[in-house]
């Protein structure tokens, strides 16, 4: 039986016999890459709250990785800021994927530009899930239409992707 197995029969055996402390680990966690966001959205909990205006080292970010794989199914890369404003978030993404956990991104994609959403286009067939803000533009320098080319580029990456992985599978099942 895998470890990621093992840990969800543990957590669900102990919620049935009404347990307080779970035996396993967490199924999910949330590493903040970057606590940094280049908005300041009217509904965001930065009105409220301080946080420090750091990036996650990306050392860090590989040892929490390798510590938990063997029970973790998901993590999020990203919490209070803009993942795409940490220079390594790719590799981290990369990082995570290699170790046999899903991972997922939300942006206000305010920051895509030909280099970020090729990079986004190229993994989100696989892994990740992008979210895009619409409202968030208004709070940003970027123009709506430059940010928008860049969200298109995005998504004809994706398409372009989808298609050469239908094309790969259907030529390995021909073979
Ligand atoms: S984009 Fe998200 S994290 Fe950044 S200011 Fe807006 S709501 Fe807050």
């Amino acid at each position: 039986m895998s470890g990621k197995l093992q840990n969800r029969l543990s957590i669900a055996a102990a919620y049935f016999r009404h347990k307080t402390v779970l035996s396993g680990g967490p199924i999910e966690i949330t590493l903040e890459s970057t606590a940094k966001c280049n908005l300041y959205c009217p509904m965001c909990p930065r009105h409220i709250y301080t946080f420090d205006n750091e990036n996650m080292d990306l050392e860090l970010y590989k040892k929490i990785v390798q510590d938990c794989k063997d029970y973790v199914d998901f993590i999020w890369p990203y919490g209070i800021g803009e993942p795409m404003i940490h220079p390594s978030i790719f590799e981290m993404i990369r990082i995570t994927r290699e170790a046999g956990i899903r991972t997922g991104m939300s942006t206000n994609a305010t920051l895509l530009d030909d280099r970020r959403a090729v990079l986004a286009g190229d993994v989100v067939n696989e892994t990740i899930a992008l979210f895009i803000y619409r409202q968030s533009f208004q709070y940003n320098k970027t123009s709506y239409s430059t940010a928008l080319a860049y969200i298109m580029l995005f998504v004809v990456v994706v398409l372009t992707n989808l298609y050469l992985y239908a094309v790969n599978r259907r030529a390995r099942e021909a073979s």
